[in-house]
């Protein structure tokens, strides 16, 4: 059957480096086989422009109608005036609800070839290969009630809520343990059980799901200590599932550890495994339309749509080993190229599809 596409190029350099993935979507339908139908819409200050909506209607409907979601990155500085629910970050935002894009999957990847990008030893990140799997509509970031109220004091307090029910615990237990079952099947849930019950119960339901995922080997692991061994021995982990707010601060300890933020692709799920793929990077204003930005998180946000969505692993295998390859032909785009001579972002895209033809 032949997979949908929506593909929501964005702004700044959301176009650039979306072109290229497309490039390797073509060239996988044209050499190996891969049946995919693919439609452009707009999304974010490019969809404001055209129709005063940084989500309208027509995106919406066709991200709903397809198997899978292909973003560039959405922002720019011109649109910081505007009112909050016109900024391009609500079409985003919008999306991910209108999905229900719970699953949040942040692969920390370090390509050999770039083992000097970190600012960790060599040896302790060469080859690095980690999955973070984030909850991503439920916790604190939501939790009702939040608010700033008066004492009775006349002191100001700030509170918010850490909520997660049962079902949304076992939804995240499930796609972390599905992703664990298409990796090295170890698993480690990380929580503040010893503090807080919302953790407590996290735990508990993450050791009723393991029994469905008999195959998988399931740890735990307080988040305080999981920040700790992140940078100590990264290589210790293969998949790591946590809470909406906890891994949104691990994730971004995990990028950090490749140093290459245009390297780095993501995927949001939903129940069924549909989801919406990107780089982590965002619309990079102080580079667009140069023709310089690095195109390789875009078309491995490509490689895990093959994977997660679509079902076709070995065509995402093909774009991973055609990435590994270009760089080892050492090839760099600006930001990786570490003060050495670097290729633009099409002549980058053109070498993996070259690979790809190999
Ligand atoms: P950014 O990720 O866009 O850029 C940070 C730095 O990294 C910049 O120097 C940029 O040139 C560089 N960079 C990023 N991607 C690159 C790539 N592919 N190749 C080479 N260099 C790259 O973050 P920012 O500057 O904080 O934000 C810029 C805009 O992007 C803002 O409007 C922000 O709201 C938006 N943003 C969007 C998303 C998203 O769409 N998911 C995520 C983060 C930020």
């Amino acid at each position: 059957m032949t997979a949908k596409i929506a593909i929501l190029p964005g702004d700044g350099i959301g176009p650039e480096i979306v072109a290229e993935a497309v490039k390797v979507l073509d060239c996988l339908q044209q050499e190996h086989g891969l049946e995919v139908e693919m439609e452009t819409a707009n999304i974010g200050g490019a969809a404001y422009d055209e129709s005063g909506s940084p989500l309208p209607p027509a995106t919406l409907a066709l991200c709903q109608a397809a198997d899978a979601v292909l973003l560039g990155a959405v922002g720019g500085p011109q649109y910081d005036g505007l009112e909050r629910d016109l900024r391009p970050e609500r079409g985003l935002l919008g999306l991910r609800s209108e999905l229900q894009l719970f699953s949040n999957l942040r692969p920390a990847i370090l390509y050999p070839q770039l083992a000097n990008a970190s600012s960790l030893k060599p040896e302790i990140v060469s080859g690095l290969d980690i999955m973070i799997v984030r909850e991503l509509t439920g916790g604190i970031y939501f939790g009702q009630p939040r608010g700033i109220r008066e004492l009775d004091n006349g002191e100001r307090q700030g509170y918010n809520t850490l909520v997660y029910a049962e079902h949304e615990i076992e939804r995240i237990a499930r796609s972390a343990f599905e992703v664990a079952m298409k990796r090295n099947k170890k698993l480690c849930s990380v929580d503040k059980a010893n503090v807080l019950e919302v953790s407590e119960l996290w735990r508990e339901v993450m050791i009723r799901v393991s029994s469905e995922y008999p195959e998988v080997e399931l740890s735990h692991m307080y988040v305080d200590n999981a920040s700790m061994q992140l940078v100590k021995w990264p290589k210790q982990f293969d998949v790591i599932v946590t809470k909406n707010m906890f891994g949104d601060i691990l994730s971004d300890t995990a990028a950090m550890l490749t140093g290459s933020i245009g390297m780095l692709p993501s995927a949001s799920l939903d129940q069924n495994g549909k989801g919406m793929y990107e780089p982590i990077h965002g619309s990079a204003p102080d580079i667009a339309g140069r023709n310089t930005a690095n195109p390789l998180a875009t078309i491995l946000s490509v490689a895990m749509m093959l994977r997660y969505s679509l079902g076709q692993h070995e065509s995402a295998e093909l774009i991973e080993q055609a990435v590994s390859e270009v760089l080892e032909q050492g090839l760099r785009t600006q930001d990786i190229a570490d003060g050495g001579s670097s290729v633009s972002t099409r002549e980058m895209g053109d070498a993996v599809v070259r690979a790809l033809t190999n």
